[in-house]
């Protein structure tokens, strides 16, 4: 338990850990104790996994989340990660054996016993054609369909293996049409909306219409959830632009884009998901195997060290754990592995991105205003920019430049404060509207060793704080 003098310690401002830490909760970790320890180590956004668990089990975790925050005094922030069309085999008793050529029948909800027909829990018969790649069991056994009729697909096994019931189905090749949100997904964002929670993530995406579609069901649930956009299938990757210019954050989902397209493609397309989040300020999430040995050991493998210390240099905004906290056996070891590889890597490769000039006018006002910032900032070697915001716009474009002060945030909407959370180089605070909200937080960074006397600092703020979009006043003050 956390009594009221444990609160997170008070940090000063150059040892800010800028990339963020994301965790799944599960077994292991579905208790208030495991989540404050994992807040504790570092986590600064906690993924509630709606492919499992119930309703009841998410009211209690946001319980548990909201409290421990409020006790040690860190905002984090929460994901609703809805499961999408993923696609399972249905129940049979044992294995089915599988050879090279052989031919093999799916169908809805079958009887495999009675009829030799294996079972799945979607009808794929709706949206499958002839020639379309169709892999089970997460990619083990691949096969090609070779007709589909009156309900049933017909697919050719491409190699030997075995199938084990409700193990994972992926269609690469599939179009589903717009039609991504299930019956499931869509009880879920209704639970959700009721909820307090900062994003919900879309799996299986495979335009950035599919995101508009989810933004316009949140808006009409009175949901001031942000969305963010899981790419993990072929689809998306030819759309990655569009999607990352819709989305309000987008995630590299590992494991199934590497099962839906080619494992060595992953990396390639994760350098263009974070180069593209930099552009369009986005922020990028790298997900999944990023510590898969610390599931089950306490140290990490060479390989992991380096695959977060690449997305640190790449400048993802967050790293997530998955397995690891949600079903692994060192989930806080796990937690603090990342964040002492973030604050190494931050300190010893620092971030710089430049970004082309774009054509005269090309820029709305709150891109320009940051682009100033970030110059202003650069030239009086400010130690922190300190943004007032409502929405949080102002402070995403500014460290989509990757500045090399942090930026603190102050903002009265807890909402925006939670979801920065998860945002590069931001710390947020909630405090009241306030025509001096920016100076107030300033000093008390300042009486409480955060910043210290002599240091610059530069400040953002808008004559309307109740208002979006009317940021239009940059300061430079010396404490
Ligand atoms: C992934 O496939 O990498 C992923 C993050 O999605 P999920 O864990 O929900 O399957």
């Amino acid at each position: 338990m956390v009594d009221s003098t444990d609160k997170a310690p008070i940090v000063p401002i150059a040892h800010f850990k800028r990339t963020k830490i994301i965790v799944t909760i599960g077994p292991p970790t579905s208790n208030y104790t495991s989540i404050l320890a994992m807040m504790k180590a570092g986590a600064n956004g906690f993924r509630l996994n709606f492919s499992h668990g119930t309703h009841e089990e998410r009211i209690e975790q946001i319980g548990w989340i909201r409290k421990a925050s409020k006790a040690y005094g860190k905002p984090v922030a929460i994901i609703q990660d809805l499961q999408g069309p993923k696609i399972r085999l249905g129940d049979f008793e044992g294995i089915i054996n599988v050879r090279l050529g052989q031919s093999l029948s799916f169908k809805y909800n079958a009887d495999y016993d009675a009829s030799g027909i294996i079972p799945t829990q979607y009808d794929l018969a709706k949206k499958m054609k002839r020639g379309e790649r169709l892999f089970l069991f997460d990619g083990r056994i691949r096969t090609v369909v070779t007709s589909v009729k009156d309900g049933i697909v017909y697919a050719r096994a491409e190699n030997d293996g075995v199938l084990v019931k409700r193990k994972g189905i992926n269609l690469p090749d599939t179009d589903f049409g717009g039609d991504i949100m299930t019956t499931k997904d869509k009880a879920d964002l209704t639970f959700g909306s009721t909820q307090d929670i900062d994003y919900v993530a879309l799996s299986f995406i495979q335009q950035a219409s599919d995101v508009a579609k989810v933004r316009k069901m949140l808006k009409n649930l009175g949901s001031s959830a942000k969305v963010i956009a899981k790419i993990e299938t072929k689809a998306a990757t030819e759309n990655l632009e569009a999607i990352v210019k819709e989305s309000d954050m987008v995630m590299v989902a590992r494991g199934d884009l590497a099962i839906e397209t080619l494992p060595e493609s992953v990396p390639v397309v994760q350098r263009q998901i974070i180069g593209l989040g930099l552009r369009y300020a986005t922020p990028t999430i790298v997900a999944t195997q990023m510590l898969a040995s610390m599931t089950e050991m306490p140290e990490p493998t060479r390989a992991e060290v380096s695959d977060i210390a690449t997305a640190v240099i790449l400048g993802a905004d967050c790293v997530m754990l998955s397995d690891e906290t949600a079903s692994g056996k060192y989930p806080i070891q796990s937690v603090e592995i990342m964040k002492r590889v973030i604050l190494y890597v931050q300190e010893h490769n620092p971030l710089t991105v430049n970004f082309a000039d774009g054509p005269k006018g090309d820029h709305n006002q709150q891109q320009a205003i940051s682009s100033a910032v970030i110059n202003l900032s650069h030239t009086v070697d400010a130690k922190a920019i300190v943004v007032e915001t409502l929405s949080g716009d102002t402070a995403l474009q500014i460290v989509s430049h990757r500045p090399e002060a942090p930026v603190i945030v102050v903002s009265s909407n807890v909402r925006t404060v939670h979801q920065l959370a998860l945002a590069y180089g931001v710390k947020s605070y909630d405090r009241p509207v306030d025509p001096f909200a920016a100076t107030k937080l300033t000093n008390w960074l300042h009486t409480n060793k955060v910043l210290k006397k002599g240091d610059t600092i530069v400040t953002v703020s808008g004559k309307y704080p109740r208002v979006v979009g009317t940021t239009d006043t940059i300061k430079v003050r010396v404490l």
